[in-house]
């Protein structure tokens, strides 16, 4: 067994550096809680960044995983198997669309998406091809999904970039209006931003890209891997606007902490893909499918979203407090549901590293946005807890 040091020393000689690590290494986790191998204890308020839903150590996910690895863990899309059958079934029906694919990451689920919709595109013209995403937004690492993201830093170095995108402000309709064309093959937009800053949809702006969308033949595609997944009080975050996207993605919190991805849409656009037009090896296997079926059995409940709406509401209220005891450091807080974003005035680098040594972990994005993505679990003593320790950082910061 290696020691912390230990740890540290062989990862940071071998592993590509590409990740500003935080100098703990987390050993296990209980509940909304994790541990690190000197065995101090952290509220965990980023939960593997929106990924472990159902906290960490959820009996029902361990034992899921545990009985499905002793049966089958790996066997190839070319077999059916029961796990991924439930899935594919469970969110057609939680998603009033009609095919499922599973992939492996939030990336893969993206980059299919906008495969499936060049191709349906491609049937009905061949010079309708184009994809508009919005402006600080995120979709993945891959080579279509980072030129998607609408970030230029993501991209620098790595053109020749695949053409055919262009960009768009989110929650501004009338500039999408005057982009979108019958050249136009989709509009992919993140239903609710997160890693570009937690900014919702306001108003009716995603009626208002729906109209667009329907006007124009194109296809919407909503990015749901960090706001689905009952994350923003719904299951699915569109569900809040009163739309239905044309395809919708799916990753980190659907298998509460196994890789996975997905795409879900209409048999409509399904039928671009014929056999052997798009594939994995991994995705969906039945491992990660049983650990999505805990996942999508438990999430959906009534009583499990109306504690994600009253937590996030709950929560919401005391990020307003923090604002007004330090209006010098917090400009704005916004968000849905357990989505929430602390907009601050100061770098947020030193808030989340002065909060980890308090004993939580939170998140910073965009340099200046405390983002918090807790596990769906928690509770009001958890967000208390997490309060507090932010209200003393914010007080030591306010003195310097
Ligand atoms: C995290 C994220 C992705 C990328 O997911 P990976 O699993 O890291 O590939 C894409 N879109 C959104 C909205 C995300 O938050």
């Amino acid at each position: 067994m290696k020691t912390t040091q230990e740890i540290f020393a062989a990862d940071d000689k071998n592993y590509l550096p590409v990740f500003n690590r935080y100098k703990i290494a987390l050993d296990r986790g209980d509940g909304v809680y994790v541990f690190d191998t000197e065995g101090k204890r952290y509220i965990d308020f980023l939960a593997g960044i929106a990924v472990n839903v159902l906290g960490h150590n959820y009996p029902p996910l361990v034992d899921a995983i545990c009985s499905q690895a002793k049966k089958i863990i790996h066997c190839s899309n070319l077999y059916y198997t029961e796990a991924q059958a439930t899935a594919a079934e469970k969110l057609v029906k939680l998603s009033g669309l009609e095919r499922v694919f599973f992939a492996n990451s939030g990336a893969e689920a993206n980059e299919g998406a906008l495969k499936i919709a060049r191709k349906y595109a491609h049937l009905i013209d061949k010079d309708k091809s184009e994809i508009i995403s919005a402006w600080d937004s995120f979709h993945g690492r891959t080579l279509a999904t980072l030129t998607a993201t609408g970030q230029p830093h993501y991209q620098e170095g790595l053109q020749p970039l695949p053409g055919g995108f262009s960009y768009v402000r989110f929650n501004d309709a009338d500039e999408l209006a005057a982009k979108i064309n019958d050249r136009t093959a989709a509009v992919f937009l993140e239903t609710i931003q997160g890693e570009g800053g937690v900014y919702p949809p306001q108003n009716d702006y995603l009626q208002k890209v729906r109209k667009l969308c329907d006007e124009h033949g194109a296809l919407l595609i909503l990015d749901e891997i960090q706001a689905g997944i009952g994350r923003s009080g719904k299951f699915f975050a569109y569900e809040n606007y009163g739309i239905k996207p044309d395809i919708v993605t799916l990753a980190k919190g659907l298998a509460g902490g196994v890789p996975i991805g997905a795409f879900i849409t209409t048999e409509k656009v399904a039928k671009a893909f014929a056999p052997g037009d798009h594939g994995t090896t991994f995705g969906g296997n039945p491992l990660a499918c049983a650990a999505a079926n805990i996942v999508l059995d438990t999430v959906p409940q009534e009583k499990f979203l109306q504690n994600v709406t009253r937590m996030g509401a709950y929560f919401k209220e005391r990020l307003f407090d923090l604002q007004k005891k330090y209006p010098a450091l917090i400009k704005e807080v916004r968000g849905t549901g357990l989505l929430l974003g602390a907009e601050l005035y100061v770098e947020g680098r030193n808030i989340v590293n002065a909060a980890l040594q308090e004993g939580a972990i939170i998140n910073c994005t965009v340099g200046k946005v405390l983002r918090f993505v807790p596990p769906l679990i928690v509770n009001e003593k958890h967000i208390d807890e997490v309060v507090c320790i932010l209200d003393n950082v914010l007080a030591q910061a306010q003195k310097h």
